[in-house]
């Protein structure tokens, strides 16, 4: 990814959360947790961040975080005395339980400037199970004036017990048209940014920081890929093998996009009585995908996205994920003339 945006950026799908956050930082209302839920690559750490600012910040004059204050600064810089961050080390695909430990340890220490501190846990649901059960003690019986923000995008990951301890800011996912104006007022210009969100999906930040030539080729040949995996006309093995090394998010993005059309499109056809009539007259390939498979491919593709920061073998799980969209052998009998 590119640079992050600054505090200063505006990001306008955030700002009823970010106004939420003032508010309950300005009255002292934000109690020990706050966990933020936000889609993917849109911006979940940027607004902990500002957050984190937000309640630093000693601008006096200015509106907060004013961005040229000492903190303001340190924490832009992930180098406030009074503010850490747990994440993914280096490859991981969990947060450990002694990195839990080692926050937990350091929140109870006195506060460098005399307030509070704080621990940002993003992505939290990346917690193991060890990490959440440590976690859970310090939710249950938190040190007065620290504060833990938490980011995730996947509630369904975390614990409940987890879930239950925090206040909730959700971020909606951001619609099309704004995402688009945004893009355009901020991104390169010249860029088909419809074609790069078609790509990405509604994921801002991914779009902005995705070089777009790439992605329109990179798009184009997943697409043809994935329709002669449906009609059964694909090398599992060697395309897996080659999309684990090369464009691996960006092609589980174009992955992800494309199996989402096509549930929406067999919705579609389920509903129109005549449409599916005329189906049936279709030969078998292309149309061989039922509802059932595309939900397991999702499934799929969720799996080799929390491998990405891995060393584990990606190409076995894209492997698994072209074989799922494979006709089955019956059908393919019907379906083409080669046999
Ligand atoms: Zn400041």
């Amino acid at each position: 990814m590119s640079a992050a945006p600054g505090l200063d950026a505006v990001l306008p799908w955030l700002q009823p959360a970010q106004q939420a956050m003032a508010r309950a930082i300005d009255n002292d209302r934000l109690g020990h947790a706050v966990l933020l839920h936000v889609p993917q690559e849109s911006g979940g750490e940027w607004l902990a961040r500002w957050s984190a600012a937000r309640l630093f910040c000693r601008a006096e004059d200015a509106p907060r975080p004013c961005g040229v204050c000492l903190d303001c600064r340190r924490v832009a810089a992930d180098q406030h005395p009074d503010c850490q961050y747990v994440q993914l080390l280096d490859e991981a695909r969990e947060i450990k339980i002694d990195q839990v430990r080692e926050m937990v340890s350091w929140l109870v220490l006195s506060s460098h400037g005399g307030a509070h501190k704080l621990a940002i846990i993003a992505p939290a649901e990346r917690l193991n199970r060890h990490a959440a059960n440590s976690l859970l003690k310090t939710l249950e019986e938190p040190t007065p004036g620290t504060l833990l923000i938490l980011v995730a995008a996947e509630l369904g990951r975390l614990p409940a017990t987890v879930l239950s301890r925090c206040t909730r800011i959700t971020v909606p996912v951001p619609d099309r048209a704004s995402v688009l104006t945004w893009l355009q007022a901020e991104g390169p210009a010249g860029v088909d940014w419809p074609a790069v969100l078609a790509a990405v999906g509604n994921r801002p930040l991914a779009a902005l920081a995705a070089n777009p030539a790439v992605v329109a080729s990179v798009a184009s040949e997943v697409r043809t890929a994935l329709e002669a995996a449906c009609a059964g006309e694909l090398d599992p093995v060697e395309t897996a093998e080659s999309w684990s090394r090369d464009g691996y998010v960006l092609r589980l993005d174009c992955i992800e996009n494309w199996i989402t059309e096509r549930v929406r499109a067999v919705a579609g056809r389920r509903n129109g009585q005549s449409e599916m009539r005329a189906a049936a007259h279709l030969p078998a390939r292309g149309l061989l995908l039922n509802i059932r498979a595309l939900f397991e491919s999702l499934d799929l593709v969720r799996e080799a996205r929390s491998l990405a920061e891995s060393t584990v073998n990606k190409s076995l799980v894209l492997e698994r994920l072209l074989r799922r969209l494979a006709p089955t052998p019956g059908a393919r009998a019907r379906g083409s003339n080669l046999e």
